[in-house]
């Protein structure tokens, strides 16, 4: 996808549709559209940073703020009780879309969650 750098603005402004799970002034929350287990959601500032040591305190912030919530609130309604949080920077650490983004992904079994190991 040739703009893939901005396809999470995209989301945040709702010119592509998502399922919002979150919203405040600084960071959007939707579910990811290949979830690795149910409830799996991408936790993002609303501005683009590419990386996280590129995020501005203010922002680190609330996304440190609401992350404990929303896996809270993504547990309750997965009823998992553990989970992930992975966040890539650069292709080389896998990462895809380059937008910050926290996956949270609900871990219902062993089997169920994450693609990869180790
Ligand atoms: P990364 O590999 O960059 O850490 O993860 C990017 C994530 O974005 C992937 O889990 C992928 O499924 C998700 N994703 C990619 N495109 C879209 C989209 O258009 N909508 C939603 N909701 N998620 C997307």
């Amino acid at each position: 996808m040739s703009d893939i750098g901005s396809l999470f603005e995209k989301i945040v402004a709702g010119k592509i549709p998502s399922y919002k799970v979150y919203e405040d002034d600084l960071v959007f929350a939707f579910l990811d559209i290949n979830p690795l287990a149910p409830g799996h959601t991408l936790v993002i500032p609303k501005k683009k940073y590419e990386t996280l040591d590129k995020v501005p305190d203010e922002t680190a912030a609330a996304i440190g703020k609401v992350l404990p919530r929303l896996a809270r609130a993504i547990m309750k309604a997965t009823e998992c009780k553990d989970y992930n949080i992975l966040q890539n920077n650069g292709t080389v650490a896998h990462q895809f879309v380059p937008h910050v983004h926290f996956h949270i992904i609900p871990r219902p079994n062993a089997k169920a969650g994450l693609g990869l190991s180790w």
